[in-house]
């Protein structure tokens, strides 16, 4: 239920900024051929201007971003229609598109206002791809990081001349940022999300490294992450259309995005990127949307990187359309297989053993000192170009793998888990009353810290998990989370301890495992004294000791810390090492 009421309520705060029709269309001044990106006001007033001309588009306000301004999402649909539910129930499909997240990255900023304009005007008949299909932008994501614009932001990168910042107003790199959420802005983006519940997903960037003879490289998420009749569709038929048109049909190519596999440089093969949950398209595979990052690459010119990503757009949307019915039926199924689900795998290793093969196009490439530094450095033969046949390694094998709960119960004491949990779409019970249960605990001991914060938290890198069944103490108000919904990838990956994008790994526990239960040697001294008189046992063992072992024979904290140790510790224990987050499992 809790889904359903907070899906009304999104839909009672939209409001439409402009709508309705007027005469003579609108001016929209789009400057990348001159090496310009628009800034955030230019853009909003843009989609402001298109949205007041044409009835088939919208303008949204949707929730807060960190810097004090609202996430706006533009939306276009033929038939007028922009209530997500009502679309659905038309059978169309909705693609969602991304942008700025990344503002020195602004090609989608862009491409996404000429896009928009394209599929509104109808020009060369791209309106086409309202027939079965609505398209959703924001138009740009990162409005803080935007608004704090420099020359000298990206100095790698071949234009806009201005650049806006890589984080957002609280310095927080967004794209980690979909799951622990933050930031404003990663709550807005899951209000956007959950709302429309979208069949494609683009997120659109550019590169930091290697230069090619392709202007553009893609991120498809993950295949394996999807069900199995996704995985194959994706990979087989979707995402290969979209590389041959890339290729066939404009100058700038497509390959995946580049990460070597061996020490032979590209030549030995690149392989896949495992897209984990706190980047966006490892986030929205979660929800078993199909999601693409577009990397077009850093050393290529502005213009040409807006127009690559623009004809991605196209692509996208026109394979969406025309394919409409295969994928929002192939979502259903998949939706419905999450939603049984007992088995997830938390990480993957690749497999080494497994590639496609694909066509590469590089240009040779000479180690060269830099005389600035005297660095070895890729100095690139833009004369030599050469193609060939690399592997592409694109398969996983199951690294951790874990059997659901039947359900979590969150104690109320971790009421920001519960608030992200519900922010995901996930229908949250509550214990109407104190109660003991038998509940799986997870053990946590050892666990090492990172030495630096990471988005502004210390991450445990690594921690020893054990298992124990027993009786629990709950208390009135505490979560139950049951392991039978549409959100449960979400649920399981930050649940689970060890999966690499969990609330444990981001630290949001970290106080459970300070401890904070102590003697005071001041007051300690004569109790252990008694403690020793009543119990034979204990002093023997002191004795033992203290013959035995010399440096514990010469250290009074050590000897009063021994006999601490001996009173019955379950109590101290379990409010130190258990995590708090039970797990609870029927006919246990
Ligand atoms: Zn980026």
């Amino acid at each position: 239920m809790a889904g359903r009421i907070k899906i009304l309520a999104i839909a009672a705060t939209l409001m439409a900024v402009v709508s309705c029709g007027k005469k003579g269309e609108p001016v929209i001044e789009l400057r990348y051929d001159e090496n310009i990106s628009l800034d955030y006001h230019e853009v909003i007033e843009a989609y402001s201007k298109l949205a007041d001309h044409y009835s088939r588009a919208e303008l949204f306000e949707m929730g807060m971003t960190d810097v004090g301004k609202p996430l706006h999402l533009f939306m276009i649909s033929g038939n007028r229609i922009f209530d997500p539910e009502t679309i659905k129930r038309r059978g169309k499909s909705i693609l969602l598109i991304n942008n700025g997240i990344h503002s020195g990255e602004p090609v989608g900023i862009d491409a996404s206002i000429e896009f928009a304009m394209e599929v509104l005007q109808d020009k060369e008949g791209v309106g086409r791809v309202l027939e079965n299909t609505v398209i959703a932008i924001i138009p740009l994501y990162n409005i803080g990081g935007s608004l704090n614009r420099s020359r000298f932001y990206r100095l790698n990168q071949d234009g806009p001349i201005y650049k806006g910042a890589r984080r957002n107003a609280r310095n927080l790199d967004l794209n980690r940022d979909f799951v622990k959420k933050d930031s404003r802005n990663a709550f807005s983006f899951a209000e956007i999300f959950h709302y429309l519940d979208p069949d494609v997903f683009l997120d659109t960037h550019t590169t930091n490294g290697s230069d090619h003879q392709f202007t553009m490289t893609l991120i498809p998420t993950m295949h394996q992450k999807l069900p199995t009749g996704m995985d194959s569709f994706f990979r087989e038929e979707m995402v290969a259309s979209l590389y041959e048109r890339m290729n066939n049909e404009t100058p700038w190519g497509m390959v995946p995005y580049v990460q070597t596999a061996g020490r032979r440089g590209i030549r030995s093969g690149i392989t896949a990127f495992n897209d984990h949950p706190y980047y966006s398209t490892g986030y929205t595979v979660l929800f078993n949307t199909f999601g693409f990052m577009t990397e077009n690459l850093v050393h290529k010119p502005f213009p040409d990187r807006v127009r690559s990503t623009l004809d991605f757009m196209r692509f996208l949307a026109a394979y969406t359309n025309e394919n409409s019915r295969k994928i929002t039926e192939l979502r259903r199924e998949g939706i419905e297989y999450t939603k049984t689900k007992k088995s997830f795998v938390l990480d993957w290793s690749l497999d080494r053993t497994s590639y496609d093969n694909i066509l590469f196009k590089g240009y040779e490439t000479e180690q060269v000192r830099s005389p600035i530094t005297n660095r070895l450095t890729t100095h690139y033969h833009y004369d030599r170009k050469w193609s060939d046949t690399i592997p592409f390694y694109n398969y996983f094998t199951p690294r951790i793998e874990v059997e659901a709960p039947d359900a979590y119960i969150i104690p109320h004491a971790w009421g920001d888990i519960t608030e992200r949990m519900i922010a995901n779409g996930v229908e949250v019970h509550y214990l109407e009353r104190d109660t003991v249960i038998n509940v799986e605990s997870i053990l946590v001991s050892n666990p090492q810290y990172s030495q630096r914060p990471t988005q502004g938290r210390f991450l445990i890198n690594n921690a020893n998990f054990d298992k124990e069944f027993g009786a629990r103490q709950f208390y009135r108000g505490d979560a139950v989370i049951y392991v039978n919904q549409r959100s449960n990838n979400y649920i399981v990956h930050m649940l689970e301890p060890e999966a690499p994008a969990s609330f444990f790994r981001w630290g949001f526990f970290t106080s459970s495992l300070e401890g904070g239960e102590f003697f005071s040697i001041w007051g300690f001294e004569s109790h252990a004294y008694d403690m020793l008189q009543d119990s034979e046992e204990l002093r023997e063992l002191f004795e033992r000791r203290m013959e035995q072992d010399e440096d514990f024979a010469n250290d009074p904290v050590a000897q009063l810390q021994f006999i601490y140790d001996q009173v019955p510790q379950s109590d101290v224990i379990t409010s130190s090492n258990i995590y708090p987050v039970a797990r609870l499992i029927s006919g246990r």
